[in-house]
């Protein structure tokens, strides 16, 4: 079986990690990482969803942190500080930094940016194919108000240093609009017998993979049913601050807002964890089978299990066509 997954960072790559127990070898999983979150620090290309699905899936990711890598050191950093040079509120430790370098060495060397993922991939071993989103440079950023004055921040300035504390009038996926997805990328989802949208930020990391131009057409046209998890649960996102986001495009926390946000124009099945039971009837109402199981990856047993019931809501949609 072809699984082909769209993902963030944290929720995409542990939701993998459950897929990864509960295939066959003869399946294999392709999985389109969002690059919106890219950002360049000190000279260097970082891709930071890449990075924490590449780390977690290849068994390097710190834990607890669910981003970075474990055993890290922050020697770099220390010293960077002290030539006064920032930012401080990134985390970037000394085993991470050499990521960054290796990448940024070879996409001045002229390597698309799905090669150098690729070979960064050979030594990690993920088990998935992971491919970007696209090879071009596509930055999220978020506009907000500060003191009266409008200001446009990079995502991650949004997200990590203003912690999202203040509102997101308008989320910009900077150069979306002309970027091209990466080779193999519509393929994959043309070539897929399951599409996966895992609970992964619906804005910021799976909005920014639809948002490049191809992408969702070609979701929606995919002969495979489409299969998404909640990232809200009971009316919240489980870690992180997704309502931030889904309000500023319009959008409810609830399961329910998120699945017609989709829409039945993609989504043919939604996933909504036992606490939002009370939404499976609206958005059946809106022409997308749903179903309520438990939704917390707490630990690798209940991950496997909301893996399981992913596929098997895509199966019960395949044999529906
Ligand atoms: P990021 O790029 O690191 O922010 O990661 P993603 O976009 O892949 O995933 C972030 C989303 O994962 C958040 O909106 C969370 O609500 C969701 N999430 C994290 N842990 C869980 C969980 O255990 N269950 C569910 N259903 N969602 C989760
Ligand atoms: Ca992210």
């Amino acid at each position: 079986m072809r699984i082909v997954a769209l993902a963030g960072g944290i929720g995409g790559a542990r939701f993998l990690r459950g897929l990864k127990d509960v295939i066959t070898p003869d399946d294999e999983i392709t999985v389109i990482g969002n690059t919106g979150d890219d950002i360049h620090l000190y000279g260097l290309k970082v891709c930071p969803d890449l990075d924490t699905l590449m780390y977690t899936l290849g068994g390097g990711i710190h834990e607890e942190q669910g981003w970075g890598r474990a055993e890290e050191t922050w020697s770099i950093k220390a010293e960077m500080k002290a030539y006064g040079v920032g930012p401080e509120w990134f985390g970037l430790g000394d085993k991470d930094f050499a990521t960054h370098i290796v990448r940024t060495q070879m996409l001045a060397a002229g390597y698309p940016l799905s090669a150098v993922t690729e070979a960064l991939c050979d030594r990690w071993q993920p088990g998935v194919r992971l491919l970007p989103m696209t090879d071009d440079r596509v930055e999220t950023h978020v506009r907000i108000t500060e003191q009266g004055a409008l200001r446009v921040v990079h995502f991650q300035e949004y997200w990590v240093k203003l912690h999202a504390a203040v509102d997101a009038e308008a989320i910009i996926p900077v150069g979306a609009e002309t970027a091209k997805p990466a080779p193999g990328v519509l393929e994959a989802i043309a070539a897929a017998d399951v599409i996966l949208l895992p609970p992964s930020n619906p804005v910021v990391s799976i909005g920014t993979v639809l948002a490049v131009p191809g992408i969702r057409a070609a979701v929606a046209a995919a002969p495979a049913p489409v299969v998404g998890l909640s990232p809200i649960v009971g009316g919240a996102p489980v870690r992180g601050m997704a309502d931030k986001v889904l309000a500023a495009v319009g959008v409810e926390a609830t399961a329910a807002a998120v699945a017609l946000h989709y829409g039945a124009e993609l989504l043919d099945g939604w996933l909504v964890d036992t606490a939002d039971a009370a939404a499976v009837e609206p958005v059946t109402a809106a022409g997308i089978t749903c179903r309520a199981v438990p939704l917390l990856m707490t630990d690798a047993e209940a991950t496997a299990a909301m893996a399981r019931a992913a596929l098997e809501l895509a199966e019960q949609e395949r044999g529906a066509r």
